[in-house]
């Protein structure tokens, strides 16, 4: 079977770097926070191009953090998409406001910038863009609308790790943007992680408290916080798989060629992608008209596909009722839905696998 991703791919292909790095965490005799993760928030923070990078425990809580640090909490309302992961819209719970969920531009699955305007209320305190699939959203256009109406910007660069908007890494353009760490994750750990890059020294800051009980100088607090540290373990790790990031970004952008190319002439309709961005495809989302068959057709034939997502967070039990869905609604995301498929795409994936998947496709459309 072709599976979708494959973390034990991309952990053989690092299995030397990485056991070495975990064996220096074992001898260094610390083991919460210290120089391995000093070294890498300082790396990620110079990848990134931003003057800070503060490292939690996982991408959730480098969102929850990061509202909590922008002054975001009950009583306010955020902006969101319901077309995303559902840790976005969790985040939002977990800080303690209120997600407001708009409509995606049915070409990039992004949020929809013009939909913003009509959501907002007195109580709205910011917009999370969400950079899906690895694809950055219209940022010069949501960033408007966040300066027009006093609004934080937050990016949730959790599927973007290396993306560029115009020339820019994502992370850089809002007021925060954060990052997961999570195994299939563009940089993945073996294990949780999460990161939150600012230009703001005051910002970095308070994560840097809030992430540790609350502490400050001499281990006195300015306020509560709660535990949730990255692990230097994880830390090392993600340090030594950093320098490979473009490359293996490169490579996933080349596999997503090779199927653009090859489906062109078929049913499937293939990511639009924007003319100023630099796409990491974190994941290959196409669209079928009948995707159920579609994928049982491509089990049979060795390849796993999937679905992301395939119920939006307004959908989802325990969610919907704490939600409120923008006045326009959410016809592109709901149509959405019951379409998108997504095939094969991790940096270990072969040129001859990624003809079978494509082999597999043509196949079904010639049946
Ligand atoms: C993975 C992901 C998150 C959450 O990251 P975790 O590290 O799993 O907590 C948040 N937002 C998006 C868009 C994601 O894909």
């Amino acid at each position: 079977m072709i599976p979708l991703a494959s973390p034990l791919a991309q952990y053989r292909a690092h299995g030397e770097a990485i056991r070495h790095a975990i064996h220096r965490v074992l001898e260094s005799g610390t083991y919460i926070l210290g120089r391995e993760v000093e070294q890498f928030e300082r790396a990620f923070a110079d990848y990134c191009g931003t003057a800070h990078a503060v490292s939690v425990a996982s991408g959730t809580d480098a969102l929850v953090l990061g509202l909590k640090a922008l002054g975001i909490g009950p009583g306010d309302e955020v902006i969101t998409v319901s077309h995303t992961a559902i840790a976005t819209v969790a985040a939002i719970l977990a800080a303690g406001a209120d997600p407001v969920l708009v409509d995606v531009e049915p070409d990039y699955f992004t949020i929809d910038a013009g939909a913003i305007e009509g959501a907002l209320t007195g109580q709205t305190k910011a917009i999370v863009a969400v950079h899906l699939y690895g694809q950055p959203t219209d940022m010069e256009a949501v960033a408007a609308v966040a300066s027009r109406h006093g609004l934080r910007l937050i990016e949730d660069c959790a599927q973007a790790a290396g993306a560029r908007y115009r020339g820019n890494r994502v992370g850089g353009i809002g007021d925060i943007g954060c990052f997961s760490f999570y195994p299939t994750k563009n940089l993945g750990a073996i294990g949780d992680g999460g990161m939150v890059v600012t230009k703001d020294a005051g910002i970095a800051g308070d994560i840097r408290r809030l992430r540790q009980y609350g502490w400050g100088e001499g281990r006195e607090t300015a306020g509560i916080g709660v535990n949730s540290r990255l692990d230097p373990i994880q830390a090392a790790i993600l340090g030594s798989k950093l320098p490979s990031l473009d490359q293996d970004n490169a490579r996933r952008a080349a596999i997503a060629a090779r199927y653009d190319a090859a489906f062109r002439e078929m049913p499937l309709v293939t990511p639009q992608v924007r003319p100023d961005v630099e796409h990491v495809y974190h994941l290959y989302v196409a669209a079928c008209d009948d995707r159920d068959r579609f994928r049982e057709f491509l089990r049979k034939r060795g390849v796993e596909t999937g679905i992301h997502y395939p119920k939006p967070a307004h959908w989802q039990k325990g969610y919907a009722e704490r939600i409120r869905v923008a006045p326009g609604g959410l016809g592109a995301t709901e149509r959405l839905a019951g379409r998108i498929v997504s095939l094969p795409i991790y940096p270990e994936l072969t040129d001859a696998e990624a003809d079978e998947v494509i082999a597999a496709v043509r196949a079904y459309y010639a049946a």
